[in-house]
């Protein structure tokens, strides 16, 4: 969940290109982020693209410095690829990063940051159950989770792809029941 650099995002993209991936998830991604631009995000007018790959962020967005509203393209991770991740999550996934092209990052108390303030809470506006979401995200990824202060992002440990921890997951419906609040310190 974070900026990423030109050179980076470049790579990252043609990684993609070389070993693109069959989607196992629910609801189709693409379609997705488009019904979101069109209800949530009308002046982002270019080219979106979108996906995914492995790591190291679960998610992050790049775009032209100068004019981001004009596009971005998206990268997720692999491990939101796979049946069991709702689209609720998908939803406070993306509306995040396309977020990113809106609010611009700042100085705050001194310290540049890619999530001041009004970021936070135009994600609040915009997805009202993101505390849930965030939570089914780290209670069922967390053993292979690791934030990156410094980067504003949660990277994905490369032993995602065997941990036996991330054979069972929570299905969004049982967990809704059970979480309606944040689980303690899980925060970007
Ligand atoms: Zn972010």
């Amino acid at each position: 969940m974070l900026l990423l650099d030109d050179l980076k995002a470049l790579r990252l993209q043609e990684q993609a290109a070389r070993t693109p991936h069959l989607a196992f998830t629910l609801p189709n991604v693409p379609a997705l982020m488009e019904q979101i631009r069109a209800t949530r995000f009308p002046t982002i007018s270019d080219r979106l693209e979108i996906y995914f790959i492995d790591g190291p962020y679960v998610a992050c967005i790049w775009h032209s410095a100068l004019s981001p509203l004009s596009g971005g393209t998206i990268f997720l991770h692999n491990i939101l690829n796979r049946p069991e991740v709702s689209p609720a999550v998908f939803q406070y996934i993306l509306t995040h990063e396309l977020i990113h092209l809106i609010v611009r990052g700042r100085e705050v108390e001194g310290k540049f940051t890619t999530h001041p303030p009004e970021f936070w809470e135009m994600e609040r506006d915009l997805v009202p159950n993101r505390d849930m979401a965030f939570s089914w995200l780290w209670l069922n990824f967390s053993p292979v989770l690791k934030r990156d202060k410094k980067r504003e992002g949660i990277r994905v440990k490369r032993r995602w792809k065997w941990a036996p921890e991330l054979v069972n997951v929570w299905e969004w419906e049982a967990f809704e029941g059970k979480y309606d609040h944040l689980v303690p310190g899980a925060t970007l």
